[in-house]
């Protein structure tokens, strides 16, 4: 589309993408309509705003398709089985997501997009390679799902060379005309399947990411499940020459990255034709070196290599990256006992890769499970156990996980979810503790029942921890 002028689009939902979507349509002439589930005091102000400008909104009724509606621009937490949806199939209307807007809105000859979509590992590595890209002299930023607006970014007058965008799997099924220069897929572990309605729908979305992918699309070698990563390049069209490219925290086959005797080896990208192998980094430069944050590393690497970035910039960039704050960060150490805060663990697969990281660990766990199992994650990590406190809402599910698959393993289940739970929760810990144990928060569930949102329930665990120190 390059004439909006006149142009009757309907805009579903207010909110963080819906808001801006309409002012920037409204500001290019098209006609806009958003319509919005809710009607609470939120709604209101925001109804309010875009009102004065001029635009329509009608609110607590997010079902009915305006007549006349030429396009759909929703937020991207829409259900694709909406009734609105529905009537729009019906009518031929196209439904674009927010991503689609943006993609579609960019300037002529604007910074080509380097895209990571995966279960987790998103927000880390957009942000390392970021960093790697930066090292090499690049113009560019994190964008997208990491909470950047993308349309912002394209609308806006700073220049960039290229983007490191994290796309989520919402986004990506609302995208249909996206091209990334290349993208990745970091890992499929089941998550939000109530939203796509199957494992593999939840793949496929993932998967447009590799769709007319110009240079490499990156997949995870390592990862066994079905469909692979590796399965949705296969299956993907992309633009020829386009090659697949693994990384893997194994020996690199050839056009892979892996590791080798403790150093990042890009078997990919080689700059010295004579060599099949070149060095990037060394897994001490990767913070913190747990493997799956490696595996993020590669990943990163993979896409800055694609886009033509030296290997010595690799590792400048993952030296000057700091990982974000709730993401395996350190606490404290206190008598012999690390401290370390993964609220950002909101999901069991999540929760697997941290407690992999460390030997003789008192899990802090417990939430809101959205629907998971805990059978896999306990059965799996039982060994590396030392003892678990629970909290939240849906603790029986891991509680009764680790009476089946670690029976040995002391539990301290904690009835309450007042703001005082985390204090008690981080007490109990220190006394299951022993020196050279790690405290490990990693709830492998949501944080809702108990605190705003992650960040929110890992300071309560840093706050605790400082006041077990003082
Ligand atoms: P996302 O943006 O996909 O949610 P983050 O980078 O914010 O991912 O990391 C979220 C959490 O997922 C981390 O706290 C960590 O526990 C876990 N994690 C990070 N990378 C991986 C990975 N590659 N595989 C499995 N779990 C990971």
């Amino acid at each position: 589309v390059t004439d909006w002028q006149g142009k009757h689009v309907t805009v579903a939902g207010l909110g963080v993408s819906g808001v801006p979507a309409a002012k920037v349509l409204h500001g290019l002439g098209a006609k806009v309509t958003v319509v919005n589930d809710g009607d609470d005091a939120r709604a209101r102000e925001q109804a309010a705003e875009l009102e004065a400008l001029g635009v329509t909104v009608r609110l607590g009724d997010g079902d009915t398709l305006p007549d006349g509606t030429e396009l759909i621009v929703t937020a991207p937490g829409w259900k694709p089985g909406k009734p609105l949806f529905t009537a729009a199939d019906e009518a031929g209307v196209p439904v674009w997501g927010d991503v689609e807007l943006a993609w579609r809105l960019r300037k002529p000859g604007a910074a080509p997009w380097l895209a990571v979509t995966g279960t987790n590992g998103k927000t880390t590595t957009v942000q390392m390679l970021a960093s790697i890209l930066r090292a090499a002299g690049l113009r560019t930023a994190a964008v997208g799902n990491i909470g950047v607006s993308l349309l912002d970014v394209v609308l806006g007058e700073e220049e960039y060379d290229v983007l490191a965008v994290e796309l989520s799997s919402y986004q990506l099924h609302w995208a249909p005309s996206l091209r990334a220069h290349s993208a990745a897929v970091l890992n499929l572990a089941p998550d939000h399947l109530d939203w796509h309605g199957s494992m593999e729908a939840y793949a496929a979305d993932k998967g447009r990411v590799y769709e007319g992918n110009r240079v490499a699309c990156v997949y995870n070698a390592d990862a066994t499940g079905k469909p692979s990563t590796e399965d949705l390049v296969r299956e993907a069209d992309v633009e020829e020459g386009c090659r697949a490219v693994g990384f893997t925290l194994g020996t690199p086959g050839p056009s892979q990255l892996g590791v080798v005797e403790g150093l990042l080896v890009d078997r990919a990208f080689v700059e010295n034709r004579q060599k099949n192998a070149q060095e990037l980094a060394e897994v001490s430069d990767v913070r913190p070196p747990a493997p799956h944050n490696v595996a993020n590393a590669l990943a990163a690497a993979a896409l800055a290599r694609a886009y033509g970035v030296p290997a010595s910039a690799v590792r400048d960039g993952l030296r000057a990256f700091t990982p974000d704050a709730h993401r395996i960060a350190h606490v404290a150490d206190l008598d012999g006992v690390a401290y370390v805060d993964d609220s950002k663990a909101t999901n069991t697969h999540a929760a697997q890769a941290s407690l992999a990281a460390y030997e003789s660990i008192v899990w802090i766990a417990g939430g809101l499970a959205k629907g998971a199992t805990f059978d896999e994650l306990v059965a799996g990590s039982a060994k590396r156990l030392r003892g678990a406190v629970l909290i939240g809402r849906d603790r029986a599910l891991i509680r009764e996980a680790l009476a089946r698959h670690a029976p040995e393993v002391p539990v301290v289940d904690l009835d309450r979810t007042d703001t005082g739970a985390m204090l008690q929760a981080v007490q109990e810990a220190k006394r299951l503790a022993r020196p050279g144990d790690t405290v490990l928060l990693a709830p492998a569930c949501a944080s809702m029942d108990m605190f705003t949102n992650y960040n929110k329930r890992g300071d309560a665990f840093a706050q605790a921890v400082r006041e077990l120190g003082a």
